[in-house]
């Protein structure tokens, strides 16, 4: 698939009514691009199923459109691609893979906690990336459970210290879209 991505969905798919809390001008402003013509970075923060990877893949597949490079990758799998890089002496070479492209979806952040050679290959990828090309981050944790995910405190500090310094955040805390139709384990209103 183009880029990795896990599909095509764009933002005309998108029920923004489903989620009420969203603020959907927002959003609709972030699709006009201005984030990667600035190298600003976006933060989709919220629990599973609230449609972080939908939104993240909307927004590279706009920025695809306009002519932008882009690139998706879990970020558990970036760091398996990097480790087994490291291991055969290609470590620079494939870290170009991250920072070439305008775009860089780094989906589930948080989703597993990263030793802390681990940790040391993502705070190079977001420093050299520091205003020079986006980063569309999702995660289900909050940044304050950050230094759980990178290890170390000092190393998730000057992580999100570049991250933060230029970007949009968008914390989604409404309801689980894969849960919507199965009524008896929605939330009740
Ligand atoms: P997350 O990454 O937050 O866990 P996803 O983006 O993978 O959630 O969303 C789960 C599924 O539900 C996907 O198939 C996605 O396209 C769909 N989905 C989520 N939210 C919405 C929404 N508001 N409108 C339409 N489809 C949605
Ligand atoms: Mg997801």
């Amino acid at each position: 698939k183009l880029s990795g991505l896990p599909h095509h969905k764009g933002l005309d798919q998108f029920d923004f009514a489903f989620q009420p809390e969203l603020d959907t001008r927002k959003v609709r402003d972030l699709a006009a691009l201005e984030f990667v013509a600035s190298h600003s970075n976006i933060a989709l923060l919220g629990p599973p199923g609230v449609g972080k990877t939908h939104l993240a893949v909307a927004l590279a597949v706009a920025a695809a459109g306009a002519g932008y490079s882009i690139y998706f990758t879990s970020l558990d799998e970036a760091v398996r691609q990097l480790r087994a890089a490291e291991q055969t002496g290609r470590f620079a070479k494939k870290l170009q893979t991250y920072l070439r492209p305008a775009v860089l979806v780094l989906d589930e952040v948080g989703y597993l906690p990263l030793d802390r050679a681990a940790a040391n290959m993502v705070f190079q990828l977001i420093s050299r990336r520091y205003e020079r090309g986006s980063v569309i981050l999702t995660s289900n944790k909050a940044f304050s459970e950050w230094g759980h995910v990178f290890a170390d405190d000092v190393l998730a500090t000057a992580i999100l210290d570049r991250l933060l310094h230029h970007c949009h955040v968008l914390s989604i805390n409404g309801p689980s879209y894969r849960l919507k139709d199965r009524a008896s384990l929605a939330p009740s209103s």
